[in-house]
This record gives C-alpha cells, structure tokens and sequence, in this order.
C-alpha cells in the first residue's frame, strides 16, 4: 500500500446528513400509523407495512382495549434473528419488538376448529408479556408452584427431580444464555417445549393459546390449573 492515503471525497457531510434524514413512510402507513396510535396510544415504528399493521392490530383486538390502551409505549420492526418477538419491561419504557420475519413464516397453529398464523400467534403471545407485568400472575408463588418454578444459576447444579430448559435452535443468541436460570419440577406438563424456559414464557404461551382458542394445550393436572388462574384473570380483566 502506499503511504499517501487519500480520501476519494471530502464532503463528507454530504452523506452524513442524508443519512440524519428520518425514514419516511409512505403516506398509506402514515395514515394507518395515525390511526393506531389513535386507537391503542401505541406508537408504530414507520418501516411497518400496511398488512404488517393489518396483523398487529389484529393481535391487539384479542384483548380488551380499555385494558391495553397505553399499556405499551411502541412497537419496534427489527430483525432479532432466530427471535420472533420481544417484551421490554422497564419502569421507563414498555417496548414490544416483533421480527418482520415472522409476517413470512408459513407455519400457523391449527385445530379442528381454529387457525392461526404463526404472526399473530406471536403478537398475542408478546402482549401476554405486558398482561403479565401488570398483573404479575407468573411473579406469583401461586403460578410458580403449579410447575415447581425455581430460580438456579446457569453454573449451579439442578437438584434432584428437576429440569432446565436449555436453548438448542440457532440464531437465539439476542434472547439471552442458551441455559435458563429456571429451573421446574420433572414431568411438568407444558404447552410447547419454549414454554418450559421460565415463568414468563410459561404464562404468556397460556395466556395465548387460551386466548386464541387452544385450551387443550395446557395440558395435565398443571395445565388445568394454570387454566383455572387464567380464567380468574380474564375475568378481572374484562
Ligand atoms: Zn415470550
């Protein structure tokens, strides 16, 4: 290489403040944006499409809107790789992030009678997250002891008769330690095998499944009285 290194342009700034610029989205989203943030006092990231809103509202209208109105700040559009949806807490910011790649996926959960795609499915399932925080249902010793749920240092050694969840698909590197720092009791019953990652999860996989009408994924003697608690729940809420 040379030692004279020269830049090919000078006017950097140029560029610098193009890139400043805000995203615009076009005047359809505009419009669709205004809409939603009128109806949920929910602000839209602008680089959702129409259709994406389309879906995210109807994920929003499972729940009652007096309870859900202003209960989250905005909802982000990011690729999270292997991650499909993410529920900040903070006493600040009540942040839901959903991969766009999840408007795409093919996969949709199905019974005789109901049929959800997989986006949806994943919406009500990262609200669940925001009930959750607000009534504290998976905080409580009454959920924790129906699976047994115990806090256990990812370096600690699980007691006898229990069980961790430990991530195994790729990509799951944003969702934090492959291990959990949950453990639960053997031969607990869960909806899904995600489910059984700690209280949170195991909550907001009920709460959405109940709510989109698959009760009978919450399986077993545990299932029936997670059920019951949810019932109590949706009850309080409405
Ligand atoms: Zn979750």
């Amino acid at each position: 290489m040379s030692v004279i290194s020269m830049n090919i342009i000078t006017k950097f700034h140029l560029f610098e403040k193009k890139e400043e610029k805000e995203f615009q989205p076009s005047k359809e989203v505009e419009k669709e944006i205004l809409r939603f943030k009128k109806r949920w006092e929910i602000e839209l990231d602008p680089h959702f499409t129409t259709k994406e809103i389309e879906v995210i509202s109807e994920g929003l209208e499972y729940y009652n809107t007096k309870f859900i109105k202003s209960r989250i700040d905005k909802i982000i559009r990011k690729d999270l790789g292997g991650v499909h949806g993410r529920w900040k807490d903070t006493p600040k910011h009540k942040w839901m992030t959903l991969n766009p790649r999840i408007f795409n996926f093919k996969r949709r959960w199905k019974d005789e009678d109901t049929d959800i795609p997989y986006a949806l499915f994943t919406i009500v399932h990262e609200i669940a997250h925001c009930v959750d925080h607000i009534e504290k249902v998976s905080f409580s010793k009454k959920w924790q002891a129906i699976s047994g749920w115990k806090k256990c240092d990812i370096n600690d050694k699980i007691p006898d008769g229990y069980k961790r969840y430990i991530e195994k698909r790729p990509g799951r590197k944003i969702a934090g330690h492959k291990k959990s720092s949950w453990i639960y009791k053997e031969g607990s019953d869960f909806c899904r095998k995600y489910t059984s990652r700690n209280p949170r999860e195991d909550f907001a996989d009920c709460l959405a499944f109940v709510i989109l009408g698959f009760p009978e994924k919450l399986k077993g003697e545990g299932g029936k009285k997670k059920l019951g608690i949810i019932k109590d729940l949706l009850k309080k809420v409405d």
